[in-house]
């Protein structure tokens, strides 16, 4: 039987980079495979339904809560967000790697479901760099901007609660960090 995949969590502020290193990250080793969650949120830039997320409707995503579908849920920033049990449970029976991008809120709830999980929590040298980041992403509204904004100063001072604290300055060495983490996982079994 094949031994159970690792389950690896990021987390971190909106434009700290998350998605970036987390695109890096799987060019690099395509053997991971990524949760793509259920959002109710409309799609920003050039994202596509099914890769970035899966685009459902606020009546959908409360119906796979009463289903039991989503291993965990959350409201940010004013939309719903979820993570699909089915998909995650099969990939670790399989054996496989599995790589999240939540929120601090279903970390939370997630490590009650899975405690062996690694999380690794994502930021920036400081506030500046991460308003820099979200401004030069310039895919959101400057109100949706702002509202990230004034959440990542709460979810910054949530950071203690990772296994990892990861700050995003120089994205290749990121990557190499993260690397690190995940071998240092593969090592421990
Ligand atoms: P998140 O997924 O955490 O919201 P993104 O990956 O969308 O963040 O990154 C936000 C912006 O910051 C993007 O324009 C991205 O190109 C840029 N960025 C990411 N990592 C770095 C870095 N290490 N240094 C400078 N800019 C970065
Ligand atoms: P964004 O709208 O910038 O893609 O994501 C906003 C926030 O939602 C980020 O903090 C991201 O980590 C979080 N998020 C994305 N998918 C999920 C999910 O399935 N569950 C939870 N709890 N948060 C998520």
């Amino acid at each position: 039987m094949a031994t159970k995949g690792h389950l690896f969590i990021i987390s971190g502020p909106s434009g700290a980079g998350k998605s970036s290193l987390l695109s890096r990250i799987l060019k690099k080793r395509p053997e991971l495979r990524y949760s793509v969650s259920y959002t109710t949120r409309p799609p920003r830039g050039d994202e596509q339904d099914g890769v970035d997320y899966h685009f459902i409707s606020e009546d959908a995503f409360r119906k796979k809560i009463e289903a039991g579908e989503l291993a965990e849920w959350a409201e940010v920033h004013g939309c719903m967000y979820g993570t699909s049990a089915k998909y995650v449970d099969e990939a670790l029976a399989a054996g496989q790697d599995v790589l999240l991008d939540i929120d601090v809120q279903g970390t939370k709830r997630l490590v009650v479901r899975y405690p062996e999980a690694i999380s690794v929590f994502i930021t920036t040298p400081n506030v500046e760099e991460l308003k820099k980041r979200l401004m030069k992403r310039g895919t959101d509204s400057s109100s949706a901007a702002e509202l990230r904004l004034k959440a990542a100063e709460v979810e910054m001072t949530q950071a203690h609660l990772y296994d990892h604290v990861v700050v995003n300055d120089d994205l290749n060495q990121t990557v190499s960090r993260l690397e690190t983490i995940l071998e240092k996982a593969y090592l421990n079994g």
